[in-house]
C-alpha cells in the first residue's frame, strides 16, 4: 500500500514536470518564430533554415518518368516514378541494404541502372547553391567513405553513372523533408508545411525569396518562392533558454555523442522518447520504489527501451494491461504489478503527449510566421512516430487549439506522401521544366 501511494506521489511530480500549459506553449512559439527569422537573415545560425533551390510549388501537372535514388542511413532505394499529372503517380521501387564495406567504400563505386531524369535524395548535411549541386559538409549516421567530404556529391554520382554507362541525368539533389513537402503539395495543394517525426525530427515549408535576406546578394527574383529546409531539431540548442527540460532530458543530452546539439529533437523524436521513460524507471528503481528484489540489469542498459514500446503501452486495451506484462517479462525479465503497469502507461502518456505538444509549437511558429491561420492549411507529416504512435496526431491538433484557440482547427496534419521517392521525382520534373 505504501509503495502505491509513493507511485501516486511520483506521478503527480512527473505530471508537473512534463505538462505544457497553453501559456507556456505560446511563449515557445514566439521564441521559435524569432529563431526561424534569424536563420533566414544570417548564415551559420543554430537553426540553419537551409535554402533548397527548389523554386515554388509543383503545378500538379508535371508528367513523365523519373528515377529517384535515396541514399539513407541503412538502405539504398531506387524508384521509378511515373507522374501522370492531376496529382496522380505510380511508383516501382527496389531496395538494397548497404553493407558496412559500402558505407566506407572509396567514392566512385555507386551503381544503379535505367534512364531518365533523376532526383537524388541525400539526407546528409550539404551546402547547396544550386539544385543540382551539393558539397558534403560531413558524413553522419555511420558513413565514413573517404574522398567525399568537401566534394560535390552530385558530380561524383554523375561520373559513376557515366562510368557504368547509365543513361540517367541527375537534375536535382534534395533531402527527404523537402521531398515530402513537394510530394504532399502535388497530391494535396492545401499543403503548406511538411514535418518528419522519425528517428529525428525536421520541417520544411515554402518561403518568399525576398524574406530570405541571407541570400539577397544572389539576385534571385524577389517575387519568387523557395522551399526552406528548417533543420528545426536544433531549436534551442546550446543556450537552452526556451524549452522546459527535465533532469532526464538533461541527462540524455549530456551523455549523448553531441551534447548541447539538437535540443528540440531530443525532447520529441523516436530516438529519445523510450530513453526518457527508461531513465525515469531507473530512478525509481534506485529509490527502491519499483522492482524490489528483482534483477534489473536489462532495463539499466542505455537505449534499451524502444519508443515503439511506448506506443504498445499506450494502446494496451486490456484491464490487466497484458501487453505491458509482455513487454516487461519478455524484453526485461521483470515482473510487474497492476499498479506499476498503470503507472508506466501514465508515464508513456506524459512523455508522448509532451512530444506532440512541442511539435505543435514548431508547426504553430511556421503557421503564425507565414500568416496561414485565417485561411487554414494542411501539414504533410511522416515518420514512424507520427504514423504509428496512437494519438500523436490528435495531440498535435489539441496543442494547436491550445495555442491558437478555435482557429487552431484550421491547421490539419495528415500522413504525407513519400518524400524521398515521389517528392524527389517531382523536384527532378520541376527542374527539367525550368531548364
Ligand atoms: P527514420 O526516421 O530513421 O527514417 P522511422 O520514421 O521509421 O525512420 O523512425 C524510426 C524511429 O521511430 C525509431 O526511433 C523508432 O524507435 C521509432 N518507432 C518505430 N516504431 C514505432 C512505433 N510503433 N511507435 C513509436 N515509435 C516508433
Amino acid at each position: 500500500h505504501a509503495t502505491k501511494k509513493r507511485m501516486a506521489d511520483h506521478l503527480r511530480r512527473l505530471e508537473m514536470m512534463f505538462t505544457l500549459t497553453p501559456q507556456r506553449m505560446r511563449i515557445i512559439v514566439e521564441a521559435f518564430k524569432d529563431t526561424l527569422e534569424l536563420g533566414l537573415s544570417k548564415h551559420g545560425q543554430v537553426v540553419p533554415m537551409i535554402p533548397t533551390y527548389v523554386f515554388g510549388w509543383p503545378s500538379g501537372s508535371e508528367t513523365g518518368n523519373y528515377l529517384a535514388v535515396d541514399l539513407g542511413g541503412t538502405n539504398l532505394r531506387v524508384c521509378l516514378v511515373t507522374l501522370n499529372g492531376g496529382g496522380k503517380f505510380e511508383i516501382t521501387q527496389a531496395k538494397y541494404r548497404l553493407t558496412e564495406e559500402q558505407k566506407q567504400e572509396d567514392a566512385g563505386n555507386m551503381k544503379t541502372d535505367e534512364t531518365y531524369s533523376l532526383g537524388f535524395t541525400f539526407s546528409y548535411p550539404c551546402s547547396q547553391d544550386r539544385i543540382d549541386h551539393g558539397t558534403l559538409i560531413r558524413w553522419t549516421k555511420g558513413f565514413g567513405a573517404p574522398n567525399t567530404e568537401g566534394h560535390n556529391v552530385v558530380e561524383m554520382f554523375r561520373s559513376s553513372l557515366q562510368k557504368y554507362s547509365v543513361p540517367a541525368e541527375i537534375t536535382a539533389l534534395t533531402c527527404d523533408t523537402t521531398g515530402t513537402l513537394i510530394a504532399s503539395h502535388y497530391v494535396n495543394p492545401n499543403t503548406k508545411i511538411a514535418c518528419i517525426f522519425g528517428t529525428g525530427c525536421n520541417a520544411a515549408y515554402m518561403e518568399k525569396v525576398k524574406d530570405i535576406s541571407k541570400i539577397s546578394h544572389l539576385g534571385i527574383g524577389e517575387d519568387m518562392e523557395m522551399a526552406i529546409n528548417c533543420e528545426w531539431g536544433a531549436f534551442d540548442s546550446f543556450e537552452h533558454e526556451h524549452l522546459p527540460r527535465t533532469k532526464y532530458d538533461i541527462q540524455i543530452d549530456e551523455t549523448s555523442n553531441k551534447p548541447g546539439e539538437q535540443a528540440f529533437e531530443k525532447l520529441i523524436s523516436g530516438r529519445y522518447l523510450g530513453e526518457i521513460l527508461r531513465l525515469i524507471i531507473c530512478e525509481l528503481i534506485d529509490e527502491g520504489v519499483i522492482f524490489l528484489g528483482q534483477n534489473t540489469y536489462k532495463i539499466e542498459i542505455i537505449y534499451s527501451f524502444d519508443t515503439a514500446f511506448l506506443s504498445l503501452m499506450e494502446s494496451d486495451p486490456t484491464d490487466e494491461l497484458l501487453m505491458i506484462i509482455g513487454i516487461f517479462t519478455h524484453f526485461f525479465a521483470l515482473e510487474t504489478t497492476l499498479a506499476e503497469r498503470q503507472f508506466f502507461k501514465a508515464l508513456a502518456k506524459l512523455v508522448g503527449r509532451r512530444a506532440a505538444r512541442l511539435s505543435a509549437c514548431g508547426i504553430a511558429a511556421i503557421v503564425s510566421k507565414m500568416g496561414y491561420l485565417e485561411e487554414g492549411c494542411a501539414v504533410g507529416a511522416d515518420g514512424s512516430l507520427y504514423n504509428k504512435y496512437p494519438g500523436f496526431a490528435d495531440r498535435i491538433h489539441e496543442g494547436l487549439i491550445d495555442i491558437f484557440g478555435d482557429k487552431g482547427r484550421n491547421v490539419i496534419t495528415y500522413h504525407a506522401e513519400d518524400g524521398s521517392g515521389i517528392g524527389s521525382a517531382i523536384v527532378a520534373a520541376m527542374t527539367k521544366i525550368r531548364k
